[in-house]
């Protein structure tokens, strides 16, 4: 990746962390999970509008570093309208994005602005955060944290 692209990758993770989507409370939501990473101190809740099988709406509330509240922000956009096979996709990819810095930028969208915390071993557990309490959500857990498998 070359700096340029960086440069509008870190641009993407500021303005999502000033202006995070979806920043509020979902009244309708019919699944919703509290994510924490006590390590970083991130804390954080996913609404989400489950249609039979269809992602209607998705939110998040909460606080935490710029990180996991940029990678909040993006899953959100992502998710909308999605099926949640497709969100288990996703986390699969973003997952292995974290973990690899590799990604398919076409599928993983805007997404890939944080590909560079691959380098950040720490800080994987901040950008995975929210996507964890969003599988939680799917699969009707309450809560989950990153300090447990
Ligand atoms: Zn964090």
């Amino acid at each position: 990746m070359n700096d340029d692209l960086n440069d509008l990758y870190q641009e993407v993770i500021l303005d999502h962390n000033r202006s995070p989507r979806n920043f509020r409370a979902l009244p309708d939501a019919n699944r919703r999970a509290e994510g924490d990473n006590p390590l970083c101190g991130d804390h954080f809740t996913v609404f989400l509008k489950l249609d039979h099988d269809v992602i209607r709406d998705v939110s998040f509330q909460g606080a935490g570093c710029a990180i996991s509240k940029a990678s909040a922000s993006l899953m959100t956009e992502q998710l909308k309208g999605k099926t949640a096979a497709e969100a288990r996709s996703f986390f699969d990819q973003f997952q292995k994005m974290l973990v690899t810095g590799q990604a398919d930028e076409d599928a993983m969208g805007s997404l890939c602005a944080l590909g560079g915390v691959h380098k950040f071993p720490m800080r994987v557990k901040c950008a995975i955060l929210s996507w964890r309490a969003m599988l939680a959500a799917l699969n009707g857990q309450p809560a989950v944290s990153t300090e447990e498998p």
